[in-house]
């Protein structure tokens, strides 16, 4: 967590993680500047942290970052099915974690089933 270049009360966190791309793929959901966003991060072994931020682009690094209060930081159940789920491609769906664990995962990689950009989640505004 960083403190936001936009408000110096607001912290950010970039969401350039396999984490949260993996959530944007599986919500079907790409980033937008404004946009409310839930985050979860993991915590201990029982619990998660979640909140709600707004989504911006920082044009000096070409990140997407969510920034928010961090005192509206909750802790949340560790959900088990959050380790079992896919990693599908945004577009068909196909589960990704096998190409990913085969060949690794860089930005421009596309899904090997249908040809669509794996970081079309997280690509800049204006991109895709
Ligand atoms: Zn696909």
């Amino acid at each position: 967590m960083e403190t936001s270049p936009r408000a110096q009360d607001l912290v950010c966190i970039d969401l350039h993680r396999r984490g949260s791309l993996e959530d944007l793929c599986r919500l079907q959901l790409a980033l937008v500047e404004g946009m409310d966003l839930s985050v979860h991060m993991d915590s201990d072994e029982v619990e998660d942290i979640e909140v709600a931020g707004v989504v911006f682009f920082e044009r000096e690094t070409g990140r997407w970052m969510v920034e928010f209060d961090h005192k509206e930081i909750r802790d949340v159940p560790r959900t088990q099915t959050a380790w079992e789920q896919a990693f599908p491609c945004f577009q068909c769906r196909n589960d990704l974690t096998e190409q990913i664990q085969r060949d690794g995962l860089s930005l421009g990689d596309v899904c090997s089933n249908c040809g669509f950009a794996i970081h079309h989640p997280i690509m800049p505004p204006g991109a895709r």
